[in-house]
């Protein structure tokens, strides 16, 4: 099966569970896990960031930074199509019974007259304005990235109005590996940022939220009332050290072999609308995703429906130039 449903079902290579068996393990909950403690350490250097927390996933970093920066009744100020807001199963209501103001970016992306347009003057009848939240790469945006500066001008807005600034970078290495950027350059202007290593990286589990030192305090402990805490956790730890270590390097590929299913798709009359791509997401709509799926499905090929109107493939480390001539192929085929 060639599968580009998501970069999330990459497995764990032969190299990398051999990495992750010769780990020195502890008891992290007591904070005696040596290897997790130097990934976090790591990882907060790389971002010139004062501390990191390993979680379990992505969503739990994104909500545990959420539940950090807001009190209940709060408002979180983001795209209306964030992961955190769409996808993390109204984990904002749930968790921190804070509420959302949605905005209409580009793509997924938001810009500071947008987050200005949505500010209410200080009155008992709003919600506290307190988060500002953006994703990068955008996931129902096409793996969209920001660039930097668009970023720093957020940052900027959002000190002046006292607002915490959080990104969700799930896939931020990808945009990263596009935009020419480094970790150090959004360590700087962020308060707290996620980053996933089971998606384009290619390790089986693990997400690292940074931050300052008293934000991560604060952090541990709703990681912890979340039931995020993990024992012997550095053997996924050492998987994320190694996805570091190698395949950083392999993004550009997978951004290389989506631009070729971008190519062909615009040549082909179906294809109605294809997101531009940028990084590892192919997004298009079409008249009928379901029978599309199917078909692919019919030539070992998996692909997803995100919408009624539209169909994503996730290129990753382990989808094959091989594997994109077959594709390529029977796009052509398709009506
Ligand atoms: C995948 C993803 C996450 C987190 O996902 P987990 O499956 O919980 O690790 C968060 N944000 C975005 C944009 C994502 O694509």
């Amino acid at each position: 099966m060639t599968e580009l449903r998501s970069d999330t079902f990459t497995k764990p290579t032969k190299e990398m569970l051999a990495f992750m068996f010769a780990a020195k393990v502890g008891d992290d909950v007591w904070d005696e896990d040596l290897t997790v403690k130097a990934l976090e350490k790591r990882i907060a250097l790389l971002f010139g960031m004062e501390a990191a927390l390993f979680c379990p996933s992505g969503t739990m970093a994104n909500q545990i930074a959420i539940k950090v920066h807001t009190q209940p009744g709060d408002e979180v100020i983001c795209d209306y199509s964030s992961h955190i807001y769409q996808y993390e199963a109204g984990g904002i209501a749930f968790n921190s019974s804070a509420s959302v103001n949605l905005l209409q970016g580009t793509n997924g992306k938001i810009t500071v007259d947008l987050v200005q347009s949505a500010l209410k003057e200080e009155n008992i009848h709003f919600s506290k304005q307190s988060l500002v939240s953006v994703e990068n790469t955008t996931n129902k945006g096409g793996g969209a990235c920001y660039d930097l500066i668009e970023l720093q001008s957020l940052s900027t807005f959002c000190k002046s109005k006292s607002l915490a600034f959080h990104m969700d970078g799930a896939r931020l290495y990808n945009a990263m590996v596009k935009t020419n950027t480094k970790p150090a350059d959004y360590g700087a202007i962020f308060d707290s940022i996620s980053v996933c290593m089971s998606k384009g990286l290619g390790a089986p589990i693990g997400s690292l939220l940074l931050g300052n030192n008293a934000f991560i305090a604060q952090a541990k402990r709703i990681r912890k009332v979340l039931g995020g805490g993990m024992r012997q956790a550095g053997y996924l730890a050492a998987a994320c050290d190694y996805a570091l270590d190698t395949n950083i390097d392999l993004l550009q590929h997978d951004h290389r072999r989506a631009k070729v299913i971008e190519t062909a798709l615009k040549s082909l009359d179906y294809a109605i609308e294809v997101l531009p791509v940028e990084t590892n997401i192919v997004i298009f709509s079409l008249a009928d995703p379901t029978s599309f799926v199917a078909f692919l499905k019919e030539q070992n090929i998996l692909c997803s429906a995100i919408s009624a109107s539209q169909i994503r493939f996730v290129t990753h480390l382990q989808f094959t130039d091989q594997m994109l001539e077959v594709l390529v192929k029977a796009l052509l085929v398709w009506k």
